[in-house]
């Protein structure tokens, strides 16, 4: 398991979530790609998520199902098109803010998706958000099929192992519309899933993408900005050759450290985003190089131990993996934190707290030990503890700066 990677994919979740709290409801913007084809984007926390709607005669189908927070907003904004809820749901791939959506509709809808998204989704980190049984796909392949919807061939093919074990693309043949999901980001770098990604593979399967499709089609990503077929290409020649100035450097003996002080991505900076940077993307392709062998996560574990044993005795264990099992699975100081956040979002407060507090005694320099603080303070307010909750927010401040929402809620505090 990749640490600053999958930390990464989890950051942009945690930051939605605080950024996405207050509002509450969140609106899609509704843009008309083509006569059936219809584009949802919403924030996601400082990235754009998307979902493709094509809408017809026969009825409504969606490519990807956003996020969990935003699914009852997906519904009201479905059911506005006048066809009722999806016959379909496709999945570009596993990640929570594509499929978190894919059971407010009920069971009806077919969910379809790579071979691998089943099992996928009831494993790791993935235990944790409890999908129900509907969220999985009906229908799964690993190599490619079609549906025939809406007066159009739907082309569905399989590319797994580069941005995660899942990936898709969802090609609309008539309407000339490509949903890559995540394996192009626009015009930024793209993330890595830490446990079933492989940043060595993005380039070639990038490119075998770009030589099956056509030059007049639209490429769409989960995320980042749509484009044509030369923007695609751009982004495959930014994978080629940040990949191999990596791999050469690295062969001549240099770390990812002595990489980012040399800034030998510079020329790239046009390419950094809201969640990657050029020396991020230095980390995760170092990291790609260095490590690929990734030892088991606790995350499995330790939520049957959560759910079979309660809270303490989970954290008992939490100490007996780390002190007695360390070659088989990684401790790289922000798996409590993931577990915590996890709790939280699933509104299991006072377990969080456990962890949260848990993370800042184990971790106490860690990349997410200020988010430990920060949740944990909210997580108090929330139980009318005020002042520990002023405590840890205190320390989230202190350790980042730039935490405004502790700020605002301390200001909040301190006036009631
Ligand atoms: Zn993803």
């Amino acid at each position: 398991m990749s640490c600053l990677i999958f930390l990464m994919t989890l950051m942009m979740g945690a930051f939605a979530v605080a950024s996405a709290y207050p509002q509450e409801s969140s609106v899609f913007d509704v843009t008309q790609l083509t006569d059936r084809i219809y584009k949802l984007s919403t924030d996601g926390g400082g990235y754009t998520v998307k979902i493709i709607v094509s809408v017809g005669e026969d009825g409504i189908l969606l490519v990807d199902a956003g996020q969990k927070a935003t699914a009852e907003d997906l519904k009201k904004q479905v059911l506005e098109f006048g066809k009722g809820i999806p016959k379909y749901i496709i999945s570009t791939h596993a990640h929570v803010e594509h499929t978190g959506g894919n059971s407010i509709f009920g069971a009806a809808p077919v969910v379809i998706g790579h071979k691998n998204l089943r099992t996928t989704l009831r494993s790791g980190l993935y235990l944790f958000d409890e999908f129900p049984d509907e969220s999985l796909p009906e229908i799964t392949f690993s190599d490619s099929m079609s549906l025939f919807f809406n007066n159009e061939e739907i082309k569905l093919i399989a590319y797994p192992g580069a941005h995660d074990n899942s990936d898709i693309i969802i090609w609309f043949t008539e309407s000339k519309i490509v949903c890559v999901g995540a394996l192009s980001n626009g015009s930024h770098f793209p993330s890595v899933d830490g446990g079933t990604g492989d940043i060595r593979k993005y380039p070639g399967i990038v490119g075998e993408v770009i030589s099956i499709l056509p030059d007049d089609v639209t490429i769409i990503p989960g995320h980042g900005e749509d484009g044509t077929i030369d923007d695609f290409r751009a982004f495959h020649d930014m994978l080629v050759e940040t990949t191999n100035i990596v791999r050469t450097e690295m062969a001549r003996g240099k770390d990812a450290a002595t990489l980012q002080e040399e800034d030998v991505l510079a020329d790239w900076a046009s390419f950094e985003g809201s969640y990657v940077n050029r020396n991020q993307w230095i980390q995760y392709l170092a990291r790609g190089f260095t490590n690929p062998d990734y030892k088991k996560t606790i995350f499995e574990p330790m939520y049957y131990a959560i759910k079979e044993k309660g809270v303490e005795e989970s954290i008992t264990h939490y100490h007996d993996l780390k002190n007695n099992h360390r070659e088989e699975y990684e401790f790289d100081g922000n798996e409590l934190f993931y577990i915590g956040y996890k709790l939280y979002l699933i509104d299991k407060l006072r377990e969080a707290v456990k962890f949260f507090e848990l993370s800042t005694n184990e971790y106490p320099e860690g990349k997410t030990t200020w988010m430990c603080y920060h949740f944990a303070g909210k997580i108090y307010r929330e139980m009318g503890d005020k002042e520990t909750a002023k405590a840890f927010l205190k320390k989230s401040l202190e350790l980042n700066p730039d935490d405004t929402e502790a700020d605002e809620i301390l200001k909040e505090l301190d006036r009631e």
